[in-house]
């Protein structure tokens, strides 16, 4: 039997490409507004990174990671998520001592050992970036400003932008006490996983899927209640600039999100359009993350978008590819040498050009241009070459011009290239 793919790993193919490209062109066009700069960094850590920053008790490091020993023994794991890798590198290489504020982004595959089904993965890719140096509140609502921008810009509607505060070190403590006081006298409702939570990571109970869980928490304390000043005081500037950002918004006090860096404001950007898979873009507050890091007490804020849900979401919006501007049909050898050449220099002239190299009749020629979607035709023959004319057909409605074959290259040029052939 011939090799195929890894079960949860897609190819994506030429013909979805054009729906990526657009979608990760605009992330870089619309971030670099705000001052966001790419950081590429590697797909494989130590597996330390992620265990110390994202948690020993979450999703993500008890049974989604990737992690094996290289032939050094050293344990290795392929990046389940962006902000981790991208910390260790803002540490590693001390850009804090570049400016108050570094604005990053990043575009690439994360790996997580999950059920694969539609819109989840096991090789999938994300859009992040991360905004480190300063904790003021309207850092915050430029972040998400700039996440609902960039919806808005690709043309992606059906969204909601849902928000939170998950506290800090202060008060987060009393809180977590509150719910697991709570979660006891309910543990037997519980599914198997959130009884176990109930001890580890009791706020994760709250953003359980399982019905069970969902009604036997439904009147759980809310972690906007058990805020401390400092975290409820940031929480309403934040939502006092969001309302200046003309930025809609709603609050959703059971978000918790599946990693332990997060602190203060939370956020999703969520769909109904993706059955189960409800989150789009997720994202949050990390003031203490780089400290754990062994990096300097630096605040920071960021966000992950999944492409492939992206992707979906895009649905009727798809951009096309663009297509063949000319096909050069030939007929004799004399013709295919013109035309050889003409291709070349089209293409060189940035004009893509196609012709057939397989000795194809007329028809058939025809036949390929129409279905690359070509929008003219040359035809060029033994008879187009006595006369000194090749014939150029529009292929939208079939109409014909003759043109003298020594300014066929110039003239094409005028008419095809992007810049002055806007009514093409
Ligand atoms: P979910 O609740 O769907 O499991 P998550 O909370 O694990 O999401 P994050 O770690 O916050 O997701 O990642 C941010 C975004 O990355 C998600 O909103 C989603 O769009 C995308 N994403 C996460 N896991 C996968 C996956 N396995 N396959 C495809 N996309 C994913
Ligand atoms: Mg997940």
């Amino acid at each position: 039997m011939s090799i195929t793919g890894i079960k949860g790993m897609n190819d994506i193919l030429p013909a979805e490409i054009c729906a990526w490209q657009f979608l990760e062109e605009q992330a870089r066009k619309i971030f670099s507004c705000y001052g966001c700069k790419e950081i590429r960094v590697p797909v494989v850590e130590k597996t330390e990174l992620f265990c110390r920053s994202i948690g020993e008790t979450t999703d993500i490091v008890e049974k989604e990671m990737y992690t094996f020993n290289d032939k050094s023994d050293h344990s290795l794991t392929l990046r389940p998520e962006g902000t981790a890798p991208v910390i260790r590198s803002f540490i590693q290489h001390k850009l804090y001592n570049q400016d108050q504020v570094s604005k990053l982004y990043y575009i690439g595959p994360m790996f997580r050992y999950e059920r694969p089904q539609k819109g989840r993965y096991r090789q999938f890719h994300q859009i992040g970036a991360e905004i480190i140096g300063i904790d003021d509140p309207r850092i915050d609502a430029q972040t998400l400003a700039m996440l609902s921008h960039y919806f808005d810009a690709v043309g992606i509607k059906d969204v909601s932008l849902q928000i939170n505060s998950l506290g800090c070190p202060n008060c987060r403590p009393n809180y977590r006490a509150t719910l697991i006081e709570y979660l006891e006298q309910r543990t037997d409702q519980l599914c198997p996983d959130c009884q176990r939570r109930c001890a580890s990571n009791p706020l994760r109970v709250l953003d359980c899927k399982a019905k069970g869980c969902k009604e036997a928490t439904h009147d759980a304390p809310s972690v906007l209640d058990h805020l401390c000043r400092e975290c409820t005081e940031h929480f309403d500037a934040v939502q006092q600039h969001l309302k200046l950002l003309e930025t809609e918004y709603t609050i959703n006090n059971r978000m918790v999100r599946g990693l332990d860096y997060y602190t203060k404001t939370t956020f999703e950007m969520v769909t109904n359009n993706l059955g189960s898979q409800n989150a789009v873009a997720a994202g949050g507050r990390y003031d203490g993350l780089i400290e754990e890091l062994d990096g300097p007490s630096l605040p920071g804020i960021g966000f992950a978008m999944g492409l492939e849900r992206l992707v979906l979401l895009l649905g009727e919006n798809r951009v096309k590819a663009t297509q063949p501007k000319i096909f050069f049909a030939t007929m004799g050898e004399q013709a295919e040498e013109i035309a050889f050449k003409l291709l070349h220099q089209l293409q060189r002239h940035g004009i893509h050009a196609e012709m057939d190299f397989s000795g194809k009749s007329l028809k058939a020629q025809l036949r390929r241009a129409d279905k690359l979607g070509c929008k003219f035709t040359l035809f060029l023959g033994e008879n187009e070459i006595n006369d000194g004319n090749a014939q150029l057909k529009k292929m939208a409605d079939g109409t014909q011009t003759a043109i003298p074959i020594d300014t066929i290259f110039a003239q094409l040029c005028t008419m095809l290239d992007d810049n002055t052939a806007s009514s093409l």
